[in-house]
């Protein structure tokens, strides 16, 4: 699969909803027919969710992030939310079929946190490019930013600080809210704390110390700094649109 196509099936599939609730998503998918693709993080034949693969290598993403950290948190980290969500998805269906909900709030807690990892993570491989950094090229997101946050400037001045502050394991998101169809600078804890549903994310940067520790130790900032070298701007752009086409 060649990069274009990559990020056509992943754009088009989970990837977009991110915090957005699954169910409405769907429907909202079914619907337009817009969302198309799933195969990329999920198997429709198994019934399983899957790691997506990468449209760069481990290392191409260097020096700004280190070719380890990139190995070890998309095969093993991503993989691990991978299994937690089909396991916790597993165990509900069990529930159902035993008719015994008496464990239903610890698996639903289960899908919320790796349904979240696993979505992020995915969004997050795809925002990134060994060609990224600069400042969107496209207009109407160019424009987003400017009227939600002033300018470019104050955008990543406001982002670096968000993501560079969030309390212990988590992510920086810009995101969009599609009732006032405005840009927002989230954070989120863990994976899925903080984040008011149905905004859709389209930057996410993880924060997790597993995402910098390697090359960054304790220095988060300068690991947030040195992912705006990476951020794939035409990728985000197509998250913008292919939001509003949806949701909007
Ligand atoms: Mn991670």
């Amino acid at each position: 699969m060649n990069r274009r196509e990559y990020l056509k099936n992943t754009l088009g599939g989970f990837a977009l909803l991110g915090t957005y609730g699954m169910g409405q998503s769907l429907a909202s998918a079914a619907a337009t027919g817009a969302i198309t693709g799933l195969d990329s993080t999920y198997d429709s034949g198994e019934n399983k969710y899957t790691l997506p693969r990468l449209a760069y290598a481990y290392d191409d993403l260097e020096p700004h992030i280190d070719a380890q950290t990139m190995e070890l948190h998309h095969s093993i980290h991503h993989q691990s939310y991978v299994d937690g969500l089909n396991n916790a998805l597993d165990k509900l269906a069990e529930a159902r079929e035993e008719n015994d909900f008496s464990l239903v709030k610890h698996w639903s807690k289960e899908v919320g946190f790796h349904g979240a990892g696993h979505f992020l993570h995915t969004i997050f491989w795809e925002v990134m490019s060994p060609d990224g950094g600069g400042e969107p090229e496209d207009q109407e997101l160019a424009d987003a930013i400017n009227r939600s946050f002033g300018s470019f400037e104050k955008f990543k001045e406001h982002y670096i600080a968000a993501s560079s502050a969030v309390e212990a394991s988590g992510w920086g998101i810009l995101a969009w809210e599609p009732h006032a169809d405005q840009l927002m600078m989230l954070q989120a804890e863990k994976h899925q704390n903080l984040s008011p549903m149905v905004t859709v994310p389209l930057l996410p940067i993880d924060v997790w110390e597993h995402a910098y520790y390697l090359r960054y130790q304790n220095r988060r900032g300068d690991y947030v700094s040195a992912f705006m070298n990476v951020v794939d701007w035409g990728a985000v752009a197509d998250r913008y649109h292919q939001a509003r086409r949806v949701l909007g």
